[in-house]
């Protein structure tokens, strides 16, 4: 059924989310008309993206180049704007400094007035969105024609973009085509792409041509010749920027860069990690003003240009310690087009005014407010853009220290703050809700109710406690709530006789210890003693450790104090076993990457965190290492054939575990023992460990994980049940939740073939 719904009501109110209960709405109502299309075009992106990516043989020196680039930038930012505002003088052109969006708009508005414009071409620029020009040029009686056609389609709707390069995103073409019908009244058949995009170049061809002036952003400034980089697939920015008598380019302050010579790794990152061409099919270098082109002799030869740099934020964000990483970013969307999230609603819900996605909350709280990032709650650290971006910012980590911002605001009702300058993290927790404690601090509830269990478990079970717990911390009434281990990893290792596991005989001289995380200890504690059993089974001598809360729980809800304090005890806790040259193995993948990931931003001592992160491993990772270094037969060990549930699985491994290469052990073991192994393909499963459980996210979740349960259904089409197997907790729930089935954690499949 073509998708052709308008939205109902305004959609520039669905853009505004700087309430919370308009989050809410925009998410239901992006999930209601967007979803199709959002997922369709940001997946196209994906897949162009990697086959791109693996031709690049230098990709990560690629990366590490721009990242420097932009690192010596910001630091010597003020220079290079007094470098940049010379050589664009030198070159003829005028150069402005606009300290917010209202100086930036009352900039252009006056040059434009100056000049006598009454038409004016635009091309697409988010830092425009930001000031709102638009409507600053419109009220002072200019009309202004957005060139690019996703652009143009969001001005015929009035819509705000919702996608930094592909603003109209979540419009599918039949949406496209009811909207021009209902627009612009015509009987012209507008079925396909070719013909709706030669409706509006027909349109666009006669404003290019009788433009008075033409506004374009840029994608880099170089300081030392005034030089813009402007890249484009559709050749409406170079029309825009060279045929009218006058050009204004306005570009953020973070755009410098030294030199013309350091465009060159952006060349190369920008195009590929955005929709996966090798070059974008337009890209212009150009240093105005230019003399016009000589096919357009009816236009006067000597061009106009300024250039207005915009701040508005930007300046104070390059002091704060915690987020200053977000001016790095380049606009590629890379982040944006893996994330699960936002492929689901878009970023009308996961966007705020004019950025959206995981980096948009940053930039929205930058030129908008904090208020405006509360959207930045969608991202749940999965942690799957972290690769993706081309300047290896850390998004997850920004989106958790906005989440500590807000959470501040919350309690004190003081919404209208911008002050994130210098804020850095805090130290403390304060404002925090009771929603965040009881997420954030498993490690006291899953302390009790076990000690309390069955009691516990069975209060869990009763619909009016479900029901208050919706209330009072919103925990989804409809999502299956964990027991509580009776007997957790500690009892059952207490009780476990070392001879009970038989070790084979070999010379494997490895000693670990299995790191007791609260949630393999107080909730599946079986997973861990299946790790327990396999490792000794191997012939290593294996320990448990104390259970100590390692960070997880809390700073996914952005008490990062508080993570702070857990990550420097547990660290403190296994540096003992280290130092006693074990390695530490770990169960739950979100767990492993506090360890490799996380504990960058919370361990204050360098060694400490280098200790840990090189000396921690997930159990099928360490398992499945051992077994190929020692030349062990897996089919020996796990025999695949003697599975009481058969040879036959489906798979789908962590967000986490991908980030940090290590699904592939698992898939690898899973075949060498034997087992025929169907992998999920879908970016993640959609429970991101609290963030299914809450009631206002529970929707999305489960929207989420709607293509892992239809591979699912889409693999056993051929009448062969699979047994599901997942490496996460949350996973393992959320494919119960949404399948109806028994899950296994793949320890859990092989504990059961040794002896
Ligand atoms: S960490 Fe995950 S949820 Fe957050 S922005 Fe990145 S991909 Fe999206
Ligand atoms: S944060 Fe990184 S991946 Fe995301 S848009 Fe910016 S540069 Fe691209």
């Amino acid at each position: 059924m073509p998708d052709t719904t308008p939205f109902s009501g305004s959609p520039r109110a669905l853009a505004n989310k700087s309430m919370k209960q308009n989050l809410f709405d925009a998410i239901r109502m992006a999930l209601q008309v967007q979803s199709a299309a959002v997922r369709h075009n940001t997946q196209s992106f994906n897949q162009s993206k990697n086959k791109t990516l693996v031709t690049l043989p230098d990709y990560q020196q690629l990366k590490d180049r721009a990242r420097a680039i932009k690192e010596r930038s910001i630091a010597a930012l003020p220079e290079l704007i007094t470098t940049l505002e010379a050589s664009v003088k030198r070159n003829g052109g005028h150069f402005h400094l606009a300290v917010d969006a209202k100086d930036a708009s009352t900039h252009i508005t006056d040059i434009c007035t100056k000049a006598g414009v009454r038409l004016l071409t635009k091309g697409k620029s988010m830092t425009s969105e930001e000031v709102g020009l638009n409507h600053a040029l419109e009220a002072a009686g200019i009309e202004v024609v957005e060139t690019d056609l996703a652009e143009f389609i969001l001005q015929a709707a009035d819509e705000q973009p919702s996608h930094i390069i592909a603003p109209a995103i979540h419009y599918s073409r039949e949406r496209i085509t009811a909207l021009f019908k209902r627009v612009f009244h015509t009987d012209d058949s507008l079925t396909t792409g070719e013909e709706l995009t030669r409706f509006a170049r027909e349109r666009l061809r006669e404003k290019f041509l009788a433009a008075d002036a033409g506004i374009t952003g840029a994608n880099f400034i170089a300081a030392d010749s005034g030089t813009l980089m402007l890249v484009e697939s559709e050749g409406n920015i170079r029309m825009t920027s060279m045929m009218p008598p006058l050009h204004i380019a306005i570009v953020g302050v973070e755009k410098i860069i030294p030199t013309r010579a350091d465009f060159a790794p952006f060349l190369e990152l920008l195009a590929a990690s955005a929709t996966g061409q090798k070059l974008s099919a337009y890209t212009s270098i150009i240093q105005p003003p230019l003399d016009a082109a000589p096919v357009l002799a009816d236009l006067p030869r000597q061009r106009e240009f300024h250039l207005v740099l915009v701040d508005n934020g930007r300046m104070k964000l390059r002091q704060d310690p915690a987020l200053h990483d977000a001016l790095y970013c380049i606009r590629c969307s890379a982040c944006l087009n893996v994330c699960a999230n936002f492929q689901t609603v878009g970023g009308h819900a996961f966007g705020g005014e004019t950025y959206s996605g995981g980096i948009g909350g940053t930039w929205e709280a930058t030129t908008r407010g904090l208020a405006n990032s509360r959207f930045s709650e969608l991202c749940t650290g999965c942690s799957r853009c972290l690769p993706q971006c081309p300047v290896r910012i850390d998004i997850p980590w920004l989106n958790t220290v906005l989440r500590q911002r807000i959470n501040r605001n919350d309690a004190e009702q003081t919404f209208k703050a911008l002050e994130i300058a210098n804020s850095g993290v805090f130290d403390d927790d304060e404002g925090a809700s009771l929603q965040k404690n009881f997420f954030g601090r498993y490690d006291v509830l899953g302390k009790w109710g076990s000690r309390l269990a069955p009691f516990s478990n069975w209060m869990n079970s009763l619909s009016l406690n479900r029901l208050l717990l919706e209330k009072m911390v919103g925990l989804d009434q409809r999502r299956k709530a964990p027991a509580f281990a009776e007997q957790t990893l500690v009892d059952l290792f207490q009780d476990l006789p070392t001879q009970q596991v038989k070790a084979l005989e070999n010379d494997i001289k490895s000693k670990v210890v299995l790191f007791a995380d609260i949630f393999t200890n107080y909730g599946s504690p079986s997973r861990g003693m299946a790790a327990i059993k396999i490792l000794r089974h191997l012939g290593i001598d294996v320990t448990l450790s104390e259970v100590t809360a390692d960070g997880r729980a809390a700073l996914s809800q952005g008490l990062i104090a508080t993570a702070k304090e857990q990550a420097e005890h547990t660290a403190s806790k296994l540096l003992k076993y280290i130092e006693d040259g074990r390695d530490v193995i770990v169960v739950e993948p979100s767990v492993l990457a506090m360890f490799r990931l996380d504990y960058r931003h919370l361990l204050d001592s360098p060694k400490t965190l280098d200790k840990i992160q090189h000396h921690s491993y997930e159990a099928i990772e360490f398992i499945w290492e051992i077994i190929r270094r020692h030349g062990l037969d897996p089919t020996k060990l796990f025999p695949a054939a003697k599975h009481s549930m058969g040879t036959k699985l489906f798979y789908h491994s962590h967000c986490q575990q991908k980030t940090m290469n290590c699904a592939i052990p698992t898939e690898e073991l899973l075949r060498a023992a034997g087992f025929d192994v169907v992998t999920s393909k879908v970016e993640c499963c959609g429970m991101a460990g609290s963030f299914g459980y809450k009631k206002e996210f529970y929707d999305l979740s489960m929207a989420v994980g709607q293509d892992l349960f239809d591979q699912v259904i889409q693999t056993e089409m051929d009448g062969s049940k699979r047994t599901l197997v997942a490496s996460g907790t949350s996973c393992c729930e959320q494919l119960q939740a949404g399948l109806h089935r028994p899950v296994l954690h793949p320890l859990e499949l092989l504990v059961e073939l040794i002896p």
